[in-house]
Parts: structure tokens; C-alpha cells; sequence
């Protein structure tokens, strides 16, 4: 099988099946040969790896994938890509293609099912306009998984990386870095995209963690308090919570927080009754949600 990580062999595959491109689904197909080969090497994928590919495109990426791992599935929305996919992946047996919503699929179930529920790796040139669901997705319902090796927005890229005090930082940063380390790769121009984004892209790797080395005791009431901390960012952590917790506990109760209750925690904690959410560590927000 030709390879299709080139302009000219991508154009041929669009041209014979008379693909057009729909920007509503985020489709920047990959061709540039360097930048895939860097994607496979880094995401360390043996024999004895289960990948879940999201978005396969046409199947540039797919066909690296596998030729390295033990299976793939690969998950596609656009079922105008299936036909190309069946004969861009011909050659392959262990590739399985599911046309669906990616936000639709029980990747727990495809783990248990084709990796026996040990740890997969997840590697993808997402489409962006998702980006966040799909990450947010994969760490919240537990999917087992070892490492997710992804194309992502510059930009996003760097909120998953940064602390507290940038103008970055917010409730993103702080899911990934619960669950995982991660690290950048690599910065990749728009000139490796047909078409090309409007926008800088690069590789991150989030690494699993085994162990989180940060707990929270409800793990679910920490990301409502982060999420409605960084909703009205601009405020006190005690305004913003009075007013924009919202959260539901084990037993289907709705968990409202006073002033009161936040200032009294943030003094333990020896916080000013007045610093905002933006200025708090992952372990502050873990504390702060026990406390409440
Ligand atoms: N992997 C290919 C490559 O690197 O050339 C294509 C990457 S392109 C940035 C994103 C892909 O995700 C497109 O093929 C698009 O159709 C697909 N996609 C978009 N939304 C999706 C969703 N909700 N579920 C599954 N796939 C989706």
C-alpha cells in the first residue's frame, strides 16, 4: 500500500472519491511524512499495544498505527470517509473501523473488548473543535489507558501545560495534570495540513499517572468547585462559589456553598478571603474541596 502522508498522494485519494472537505467537522488531513513518523516513535506503540485512533481521516496515520501496533480501531463521524477508509486500510487485519461519534462511544468497552480492559494508548490528530470534550472524556469516565499521544492546538497545548498566575490556566489545565503529565513534543505549522488551519498546531503526550499524586476525596465535587472557580474567573473564589456552584453528591443532592462556608475554609487553608481561582495550585483546589 502507497503511503498517503504527501500532498500529491492525499490529493489523488480526495480526487478519486470526489472528497469534499467539511470544516464543521475539523478535517486538516496530515502530510507531512517527518511529522508522522515523530507522532509514531514518541507514542512508543510495540505489538503489544491497543491504540484507539479518533478522526482516521482517510488513514494517513491509521496505516503507521498498523503497521506497529497489535490493533487499532480507529472512530471516524464522517461516513464519507468509510468508503476510503475500506480501501486505504485494506491490507491491514487488525484494524477495526467505527463510524460514530466519538463522543457517542464507550471507549471502556472497546478496551474491555479488545484489550481484555488492560491499558490502551490513545493517538489522534483531533479535530479541534472538540479538543476539550474528548480529553475531558477519556480521564472522567476512567477509560484504562497508558498515554494520549495528540495533535492539538498550539494554544490548547500550552493551557494543558502551565500553572497558576498565567492567563493560560484554567479548568483544562488543571483536569489534565490531575491525571496526567504531560509534555510537549513538538510545534508543527499549518504548511503540514491539507487544507491548512488558521492556527499554530503541535504534539503534546499526556503520560497517565498510576497514581494521581494529588487526591481529592470526592473527585467529582473538585472539578464542579474548579469549574465554577474559572466560569467567572474574574471574581473572588468566594463570589464565584456562592453563586456558581453547582453540584450534585452521591445521593443526587444539590450541594450549595455560602460565602461563609468558603471564607472559613480559604482562612484554614491561610488564603485571603479575597484571591480568585486563577491564583490556586491543583493541591489548594484538592484541599479546598475537602474542606467543603
Ligand atoms: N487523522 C487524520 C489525519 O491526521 O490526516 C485526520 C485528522 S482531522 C484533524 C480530524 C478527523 O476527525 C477528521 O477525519 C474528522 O472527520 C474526524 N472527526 C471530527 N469530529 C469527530 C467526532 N466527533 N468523532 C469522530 N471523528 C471525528
Amino acid at each position: 500500500m502507497a503511503y498517503l502522508g504527501t500532498p500529491t498522494a492525499t490529493a489523488e485519494i480526495i480526487k478519486k472519491y470526489g472528497f469534499a472537505f467539511q470544516k464543521k467537522y475539523g478535517q486538516n488531513f496530515l502530510v507531512d511524512a517527518n511529522i508522522l513518523e515523530k507522532i509514531i516513535s514518541c507514542s512508543e506503540i510495540t505489538r503489544d499495544d491497543c491504540v484507539v485512533e479518533i478522526g482516521p481521516g482517510i488513514g494517513t496515520m491509521t496505516q503507521y498505527l498498523a503497521e506497529r501496533a497489535g490493533c487499532v480501531v480507529a472512530i471516524e463521524i464522517d461516513k464519507n470517509l468509510i468508503p476510503i477508509l475500506n480501501e486505504t486500510l485494506k491490507e491491514y487485519d487488525n484494524v477495526t473501523i467505527i463510524n460514530d461519534d466519538v463522543l457517542k462511544v464507550d471507549i471502556n468497552k472497546i478496551a474491555e473488548v479488545k484489550n481484555n480492559g488492560r491499558p490502551i494508548k490513545v493517538v489522534a490528530n483531533l479535530p479541534y473543535y472538540i479538543t476539550t470534550p474528548i480529553i475531558m472524556g477519556l480521564f472522567e469516565s476512567h477509560v484504562p489507558l497508558s498515554s494520549i499521544t495528540i495533535m492539538v492546538q498550539r494554544e490548547v497545548a500550552d493551557r494543558m501545560q502551565v500553572g497558576p498566575g498565567t492567563k493560560d490556566y484554567g479548568a483544562l489545565s488543571l483536569a489534565v495534570q490531575y491525571y496526567a503529565r504531560p509534555e510537549i513534543v513538538m510545534n508543527v505549522p499549518a504548511s503540514c495540513f491539507m487544507p491548512r488551519p488558521g492556527v499554530g498546531s503541535a504534539v503534546i503526550r499526556l503520560n497517565r499517572y498510576d497514581e494521581p499524586p494529588i487526591q481529592a476525596k470526592d473527585e467529582k465535587k473538585m472539578f464542579a468547585i474548579i469549574r465554577a472557580a474559572f466560569n467567572q474567573r474574574r471574581k473572588t473564589l468566594a463570589n464565584a462559589l456562592s453563586n456558581g456552584l453547582s453540584y450534585k453528591d452521591e445521593t443526587g443532592n444539590t450541594v450549595n456553598v455560602s460565602r461563609q462556608d468558603v471564607c472559613g475554609a480559604l482562612d484554614k487553608m491561610g488564603l485571603s478571603q479575597s484571591i480568585r481561582g486563577e491564583a490556586l495550585t491543583l493541591k489548594q483546589f484538592a484541599e479546598l474541596s475537602d474542606l467543603l
